[in-house]
């Protein structure tokens, strides 16, 4: 069974990524996220363990291409809490270490901080994200705590990368502490899109997004255009006024100058 894939989550033209691979160590997420945009996988809350996962992705990495850059993880963050010490995660970069691949880490979680040393003798780059909206985000940690695991990521000279997103208008689009108080590299942005599934959940809990006129862009409601571009470029002028380059993700504005994803810090 393939467990690295080709990066076309949402077949979407929206999506401005450069070319690039992606890896779940985990199937399902157990953050728990109220706007997880993954729930359509069944009992994806539940996290699941992937038999001969290390023997797969081993198989699958001699497929790749030299010089291949690989996404972990896009729908399934590679540190819950039971990697503390199940170390799956931990293992697979050590697998993917040696076949020098590119290694972009997406995660909420700062048990990233026990894989530093490893990330930094590879070609690697951390991402984390971090909303402010710790309510929505139940089983992930706390913003403070996130925050403090970029700025070690930052100052252990990996590229550090903020994923702000996702941006709910009125709710936290001026977070500009956030940035202010990590300095990363590269601050990813976009606003929050809704499926069926996540809507009917987040209805519940923001009930003014019943109201609210959704553009329909395939499977998902996005904000109206010019809701997300002031909130983007607000984002946007405020880092780039710093020094920090920003990339939108799935929004259809203009390409990024450098990458939507960070992706240009791993050369
Ligand atoms: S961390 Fe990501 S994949 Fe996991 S529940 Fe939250 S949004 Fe979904």
């Amino acid at each position: 069974m393939r467990v690295i894939r080709p990066f076309d989550p949402w077949k979407s033209p929206l999506c401005t990524c450069p070319e690039k691979y992606s890896f779940n160590p985990y199937t399902g997420c157990a953050h728990g996220c109220i706007y997880c945009y993954a729930t359509y996988i069944p009992n994806f809350y539940r996290l699941r363990e992937k038999k001969g996962l290390f023997r797969n992705l081993e198989k699958d990495l001699k497929d790749l291409p030299a010089n291949a850059l690989i996404s972990m993880s896009n729908s399934s963050d590679p540190y819950p809490p039971a990697e503390r010490y199940r170390e799956i995660t931990r293992r697979c970069i050590e697998i993917l270490k040696e076949y020098d691949v590119r290694l972009m880490v997406v995660t909420k979680s700062d048990i990233v901080l026990r894989d530093l040393k490893i990330l930094s003798e590879m070609r690697s780059a951390v991402s984390i994200t971090i909303t402010g909206l710790d309510e929505l985000e139940p089983n992930a940690p706390s913003t403070e705590r996130r925050i403090e695991a970029l700025k070690a990521v930052k100052d252990s000279g990996i590229p550090a990368i903020l994923r702000l997103d996702p941006v709910i208008p009125g709710i936290n689009d001026r977070r500009f502490e956030i940035i202010e108080k990590t300095t990363p590299d590269h601050v990813v942005t976009s606003t929050l899109k809704l499926k069926a599934d996540s809507m009917a959940r987040m209805g519940k809990r923001l009930l003014w997004l019943k109201n609210v006129s959704f553009e329909e862009k395939g499977v998902y409601r996005y904000f109206p255009e010019k809701m997300r571009r002031e909130v983007l470029y607000r984002i946007k002028n405020f880092c780039e006024n710093i020094g920090i380059s920003v990339g939108f993700c799935r929004e259809g504005f203009e390409p990024p100058s450098r990458s939507c994803d960070g992706s240009h810090l791993l050369g």
